[in-house]
């Protein structure tokens, strides 16, 4: 499987992954979270930035199912989707949805965050379909956040 390779922008946020955690920058100064990560705040122009842990909870903003392979290793049929993070309405994050067939997939799904451990020092970040979402929101607002 073709693993990411960390560069000076995005060490932090791989660091995350490594800690199961999803880390997203933000602008220092306006609040504004932007990904991938770039040196410049596109909303202020600030050069300050932070590393922000988020919940890793949104929703389906656009997919594709991949069929022909591209890598060896890497099986097809895989997805490739688009999640719009809750923190901030835009701010898109690029994955994969496992424990889903691709029929399930639909844009609005809502999804939440998961780390695999690939190898020793390397761990990559998954979304899940929130499975019964609605429902337990309904029931329990106070827990729907588990
Ligand atoms: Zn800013």
């Amino acid at each position: 499987m073709p693993l990411p390779l960390p560069y000076d922008e995005s060490k932090e946020f791989w660091a995350g992954c490594q800690r199961h955690e999803l880390l997203i920058e933000r602008c220092k100064d306006c609040k504004t979270y932007r990904h991938p990560p770039i040196p410049v705040c596109p909303e202020c122009q600030s050069w300050g930035k932070e590393w922000v842990k988020v919940r890793g909870k949104g929703k389906v903003e656009g997919f594709t199912i991949v069929t022909r392979a591209l890598f060896p290793g890497l099986p097809v049929p895989y997805n490739v989707v688009r999640e719009e993070l809750e923190e901030q309405k835009g701010l898109l994050i690029i994955g994969n949805v496992i424990d889903c067939s691709p029929e399930e997939i639909s844009v609005g799904m809502p999804v939440k965050v998961s780390f695999e451990d690939i190898i020793s020092d390397r761990s990559l970040f998954y979304f899940k379909k929130v499975r019964f979402w609605h429902w337990f929101k309904f029931i329990a607002p106070d827990h729907a956040d588990a």
